[in-house]
């Protein structure tokens, strides 16, 4: 029979007594833990730390509900770092408070795993307060296990923003005082007030009887995501001996009668699914909001054409009825839009100056990509600068769902400026291809990997009566040079973005030249030659 072991009873004395002791370890954690070499049995906690027992019944939970192979472990930065040390299932490490974004997006991106965002008071309520608030509010169907033990434990005993008042930290040595650092907060209660989460509770680590509920609450927080239900809090009071200059014994009795009064244990939210499901607005299906036809892509595709009162009440008052009329005879001319995509992920990378439409064109092709039935991402980066600063972008267009919009080596990159040339070239993918806004390479240019076909779409753009056109000029060389996406496709989205005719012409003409000059080129047999220049 197995028995607890108390503090003050030796082990020898209980075997004496004629009772067995039995060690376990869930099976759901590592059978040796990958740390340095001699510690390879023990967890980098301080004896008598909160975060052991709260991982043990979290890998309990696990284990009993069946739930290993599924989930994944999204550890923060503090005591609890090296969680992924410990738990025998997927980890993911995230920057700092930042655990219920990455655990946002994993959930979102695997809806069918089981998403644990472990936190401690410092990671969660101090610098990722708006991770946590937004990701409850949004209801995220993930599961946040909140540790409190009021002090930052890693760096050394800061003042947390669940420090007790009159509290001493080693940034308030007299003990935290309202009037100068405010209130200790309180999560649980903060999240409770807001409508999307489904299950909120504190529990406490204190003694065994609380240790027996926070047991269920884990196992609750836990099943309620397994069922698909919303989000889960739970949130643990937790001893830190270390920090708090207390032996284990002391520090649970300190969660006990210090802590357990501020921060009351309490069941604050557990409600069924239903009233945050009937407030979640239809998702409509992309065709629809594109106002396209749902028919599939393929030689049997039908042709499309946008109404011409598909555009805002405004477009009206900016063309004349002469202009309108014109608008309608460019639809009716819109053809069938059958294409076979020649890639599984096309990844492509604008960059130039801001104010050079680079954001905007990178909307263009992603948009292009969702019309022609493509997975696609768009991911803008930018400085403070509305004119002149630098300005960069990330599309992807995928044949299935993309991972992640961030872009490493892109197939394509469009350099819309030198600077840009210069910072990106290396980046893209050996056998890509870079098209630059010059008639030339600048003179002492490293030849990167990648074909390089130059096209001064600025003069290009300019002769069009318009140098805001360069960026569909680019379009159109991309479209001509690669036909990741179709001519039609660009079309189509030109004519739904801009509203006035004549800059629509300008836009239709500039993306026509575009593609003429990689035609010349080709014909001349300037382009893309194997030792990566065009000229
Ligand atoms: S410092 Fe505190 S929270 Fe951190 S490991 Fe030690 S006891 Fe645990």
């Amino acid at each position: 029979m197995a028995a607890e072991t108390k503090p003050d009873v030796k082990e020898s004395e209980i075997l004496a007594a004629g009772y067995q002791v039995s060690h376990s370890k869930s099976p759901l954690f590592y059978e040796k833990y990958e740390r340095k070499g001699e510690l390879q049995g023990q967890t980098h906690y301080c004896p008598g730390c909160g975060h052991g027992v709260a991982h043990k019944l979290i890998a309990e939970a696990l284990a009993d509900l069946g739930l290993q192979d599924k989930t994944i472990f999204v550890s923060p930065v503090g005591c609890s770092v090296f969680a992924y040390y410990y738990f025998d299932v997927g980890n993911v490490q995230v920057a700092h408070g930042r655990a219920p974004a990455g655990a946002t997006g994993i959930k979102r991106t695997h809806p069918d795993k089981i998403v644990i965002s472990y936190q401690g008071d410092g990671d969660l309520a101090a610098i990722g307060t708006a991770e946590i608030i937004h990701a409850a509010n949004r209801g995220e169907k993930i599961t946040v296990f909140f540790v409190n033990n009021a002090i930052y434990g890693m760096t050394g005993g800061q003042m947390a923003p669940t420090t007790l008042v009159g509290q001493r930290s080693t940034t308030s040595p007299w003990g935290r005082r309202p009037s100068n650092e405010g209130f200790p907060l309180h999560m649980a209660e903060l999240i409770s007030g807001l409508e999307a989460p489904v299950y909120v509770e504190r529990v406490a680590l204190s003694d065994n009887k609380n240790v027996m509920k926070a047991r269920k609450a884990i196992h609750r927080a836990l099943e309620i995501q397994r069922d698909g239900i919303g989000f889960s809090f739970v949130e643990i009071l937790s001893p830190c001996p270390t920090i708090w200059a207390k032996d284990p014994v002391e520090a649970r009795k300190w969660v006990a009668e210090t802590m357990i009064p501020n921060f009351p244990l309490n069941v604050f939210k557990d409600k069924k699914h239903e009233p945050v499901e009937n407030a979640v607005v239809p998702q409509r299906p992309v065709y629809e909001v594109l106002e396209i036809s749902n028919a599939p892509v393929g030689p049997d595709a039908p042709i499309q054409s946008i109404p011409a009162n598909a555009h805002d009440a405004s477009d009206q008052s900016i063309n004349t009825p002469a202009e309108t009329a014109k608008l309608e005879d460019i639809n009716a001319a819109s053809a069938p839009r059958p294409h076979v995509h020649h890639f599984k992920e096309f990844e492509v990378k604008v960059a130039g100056f801001g104010g050079q439409g680079v954001l905007l064109l990178g909307q263009l092709i992603a948009e292009m990509g969702m019309r022609e039935r493509l997975e696609v991402s768009w991911l803008p980066s930018y400085g403070p600068e509305m004119r002149s600063g630098s300005a960069h972008c990330h599309v992807c267009l995928s044949k299935e769902r993309i991972g992640s919009p961030v872009i490493s080596h892109p197939d394509v990159l469009i350099a819309l400026n030198e600077i840009s040339l210069r910072k990106f070239a290396a980046q893209v993918a050996p056998g890509g291809l870079i098209l630059y806004n010059r008639d030339r390479l600048p003179a002492d240019f490293p030849l990167p990997q990648a074909r390089i076909v130059c096209l001064p779409a600025s003069e290009i753009a300019d002769k069009l009566g318009n140098t805001k056109a360069t960026n569909i000029v680019m379009l159109g060389a991309l479209l001509e040079e690669t036909e990741c996406l179709l001519l039609e496709t660009a079309d189509d989205v030109l004519k739904t973005k801009i509203k006035k005719v004549a800059m629509l012409e300008v836009n239709r003409k500039a993306l026509a030249a575009g593609r003429e000059f990689i035609d010349n080129y080709v014909r001349v047999g300037a382009v893309s030659q194997p030792d990566g220049f065009s000229y």
